[in-house]
């Protein structure tokens, strides 16, 4: 599947060419041109990575990197902030608000595509091949999933969402989003989102007692606790 990047600058012309360039690439963009439609866009959409402008309009950027930073929907999504070099300071601010990188403008876009990758990179290195907490294993490669040494039998559908769930690294991830993904459903919203809830239902029953780990955010989704 496409990764998805979030762009957030106000220069049209700067948009332009990411969007040129990572399509290129083979990305997914989004844009939005300023904080408050970067934090709904970003909470909805689950971007795999943004791209932060910290000269924006209204928001600027560190109260936006600090607001996905402090939301439980947005606070895994990795941030690569674009300063300008009269702003140097501000990008150890974003550093240390919890941004993963930065890059000073002007850049090339090969230069921007290579720390793209590399912060995608270390992400899925945290989520490696095979998840373990305990005694809870998941093999992602295998498809196998054990607790307390016996293994669980699940349906392809909950395998593949609880494979969802865990590689989202803590990111709340809503049902509309689990649907569209895992079911490939893009209809009326009513009885499918059940069907999510129906699924997830078995899907902790089965897991026992590390079924607590699935938690839901009321009236959006779910996410998994990945802590011992
Ligand atoms: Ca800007």
């Amino acid at each position: 599947m496409k990764e998805t990047i979030l762009i957030v600058e106000d220069e049209r012309d700067i948009v332009k060419m990411l969007e040129y360039n990572l399509g290129k690439e083979g990305f997914k963009t989004l844009s939005a041109r300023d904080g408050e439609a970067a934090l709904s866009l970003a909470g909805k959409e689950h971007p795999d990575l943004i791209l932060l402008d910290l000269m924006l309009p209204g928001m600027d950027g560190l109260e936006v990197c600090k607001a996905l930073k402090n939301e439980s929907r947005t606070t895994a999504i990795p941030i690569i902030i674009l300063t300008a070099k009269s702003q140097e300071s501000d990008k150890i601010v974003g550093l240390e608000l919890g941004a993963d990188d930065y890059i000073t403008k002007p850049f090339s876009p090969r230069e921007l595509v290579a720390r793209i990758k590399a912060v995608l990179r270390r992400m899925k290195e945290k989520s490696a091949e095979v998840f373990r907490i305990g005694d809870f294993i998941v093999d992602f490669s295998k498809i196998k999933v054990m607790v307390k040494s016996k293994p669980v039998e699940l349906t392809a559908k909950e395998f593949e969402l609880l494979k969802k769930l865990i590689s989202a690294n803590g990111r709340v991830l809503s049902r509309e989003h689990l649907l569209n993904t895992i079911w490939g459903l893009d209809r009326a919203v009513e009885i499918e989102t059940r069907t999510v809830d129906v699924h997830i239902g078995s899907l902790r029953k089965k897991l026992k007692g590390e079924g607590k780990r699935i938690v839901t955010v009321k009236n959006y989704g779910y996410s998994f606790e990945r802590e011992e």
